[in-house]
């Protein structure tokens, strides 16, 4: 495959992730992005809660129960840009990689948000700036993502858009640039002032949401005369803003220091198209990633891509276990066999699947930046390398600080294998860590998890699958420490501490505290206590 077909196909993709605080209407914008982009000829037909059928992207029974979406899943779509893709036959491709959306956080989420190249943060008109949202965003900072931000249900009463302007760049620093100014308040959304162009983009609802809003483009002396007062409040919006710097500037959002800002009603399709434009037009195509040994691989290198995701029970036909990777370099065929990094060994890459909810679609090339799922995938844990010669290897995900430590028991007693057998299993897929010392024993390990629905997860499994009946024992600690063999004696020793070993073998102390820790770091010099990576 020459570079050049690569390097075209990488100019065309654009990843990112949707980053929101739950009900800030995350669903809703997929289905209408999907909606613009033709997968779907109406809204409302796989999305809604109350009634309607469930999202594209639920799929276990938890999720169905809590309406919640607890993993993740990647949905693909051609997009051709209006105002800049002259090629419509030669669409853009664009991957939306969905996060989590319950409002308990997980490891997943930043396992996510690893193999975007972008992301959406999707804010709540009336709510402004919420706590997973901020979370989210630190997440992206520390990765340095670019951020677009998204303030949603503008056909809602909500804040002003300076209201929301100031928030954003006061609590985060992030300083928004808006592409367009609404037309009307929040609650009387009419459309959009293209600050670029001057001209006023005007839309029409449809009914119930569920087509395309019909858009009108007027000059500014009609849009003036068509919605007098709410126009003129724009333009003065909009010039508030050139004066205030606040324009969009390339090489400013890609260093994540500004954030180009539209205001949306995913409900009644409004402002979808533009995000969608600006997803095209700004955000970064896929790039090179540096290795292991500080080498970069580029793009049109030779095949590679990253685990970030594995996951089971995916789909009750289906009892296997399915590794999402993203391609970071070359060209994916189905039935490639590739070798993984971790172990050297093959990788038979015959049951390639691209992942749209639940239906199953087999993928015979992807490109970087492209998500594809790998069924059978039993050797594969986040983070893993997969390659084509030369031989590469990325740095792994780290894994984030737990926060969140409880003792698992297995309760029925003939059950242990299958207990242990599982416990594996989801350590390997990364679900939760799993925590051992010799005095609890073999047979109630201690789980550590980001967010305590790991826990719950891990339950829900082990009774799905393995038809293991377990409770969960929140235990009185909340911070972990790296520490060492010479330093474990005498922690064990220490009040509110526990000593364990993690699978991967590093030893952590667990403490009630931060002010135990602190006593015991000022008390004990010699000891060592590194914090473990987190999240930002
Ligand atoms: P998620 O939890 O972020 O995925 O949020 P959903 O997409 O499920 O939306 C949460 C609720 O907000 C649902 O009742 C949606 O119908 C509603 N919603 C989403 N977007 C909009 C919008 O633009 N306008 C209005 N009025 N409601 C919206």
């Amino acid at each position: 495959m020459s570079s050049d077909v690569i390097s075209r196909e990488v100019q065309r993709r654009r990843t990112f992730a949707i980053i929101s605080h739950p009900d800030a209407g995350k669903s809703t914008m997929t289905e209408a992005l999907a909606l613009h982009a033709r997968m779907i000829s109406e809204a409302g037909a796989v999305h809604g809660k109350g009634g309607r059928r469930s999202t594209v992207s639920d799929w276990m029974e938890m999720e169905k129960a809590r309406g919640i979406s607890v993993s993740s899943t990647a949905l693909q779509f051609n997009y051709a840009c209006e105002a800049t893709d002259d090629d419509k036959e030669w669409p853009h491709v664009i991957n939306l990689v969905d996060t989590p959306g319950h409002s308990d956080f997980s490891e997943d989420t930043y396992r996510v948000l690893t193999a975007v190249d972008a992301a959406v943060m999707l804010i709540d008109a009336a709510k402004g700036l919420e706590p997973q949202t901020l979370k989210l965003f630190q997440v992206c900072r520390h990765r340095g993502i670019p951020v677009i931000t998204v303030i949603n249900k503008w056909d809602r009463p909500g804040q002003t858009p300076l209201e929301l302007i100031d928030e954003i760049s006061e609590r985060i620093g992030l300083i928004p640039t808006p592409l367009y100014v609404p037309v009307g308040i929040a609650g009387d959304y009419r459309g959009l002032l293209d600050r670029r162009t001057g001209r006023f983009i005007k839309f029409t609802r449809t009914a119930g949401g569920a087509k395309i809003a019909p858009e009108e483009l007027l000059d500014a002396d009609a849009a003036a005369a068509s919605e007098g007062d709410a126009w003129e409040a724009a333009v003065e919006e909009s010039e508030l803003l050139g004066e205030l710097g606040q324009d969009h500037d390339q090489e400013m959002f890609l260093a994540g220091q500004t954030s180009p800002m539209i205001f949306t009603s995913a409900m009644l399709n409004f402002g979808v198209r533009q995000l969608l434009e600006a997803l095209v037009e700004f955000a970064p195509p896929p790039r090179g990633r540096v290795c292991i040994d500080d080498e970069t691989r580029e793009v049109t290198d030779p095949f590679s891509a990253v685990v970030f995701k594995v996951q089971a029970g995916m789909d009750s036909s289906h009892r296997d276990r399915l590794a999402y990777m993203r391609i970071v370099s070359g060209e994916f065929e189905r039935g490639m066999v590739v070798t993984h990094a971790q172990t050297g060994k093959p990788f038979a890459t015959k049951y390639a699947q691209a992942v749209f909810g639940r239906d199953r679609a087999t993928v015979d090339t992807a490109y970087p930046g492209d998500v594809v799922g790998l069924v059978n995938a039993m050797a594969l844990a986040p983070g893993d390398t997969l390659y084509l010669d030369p031989k590469v290897q990325y740095p792994p995900i780290p894994s984030f600080a737990p926060e969140h430590f409880s003792a698992l028991r297995v309760t029925t007693a003939d059950k242990y294998k299958q207990f242990r057998k599982a416990i594996d299993q989801m350590d390997a897929e990364g679900v939760v860590q799993v925590l051992r010392n010799d005095l609890r024993g073999d047979a109630s390990p201690v789980l550590a998890a980001v967010g305590p629905m790991q826990f719950e997860v891990v339950t829900a499994r082990m009774k799905a699958e393995f038809n293991v009946d377990t409770i969960i024992e929140p235990l009185g600690y909340s911070l972990a420490r790296r520490t060492d063999d010479a330093s474990a004696p005498e922690l064990g020793k220490q009040r509110g501490v526990e000593v364990f070993t993690r699978s991967d073998g590093a030893i952590l102390a667990l403490f009630s505290d931060k002010w135990r820790l602190q006593y015991i770091e000022k008390e004990h010099k010699d000891l060592l206590l590194e914090p473990l990576v987190a999240a930002a």
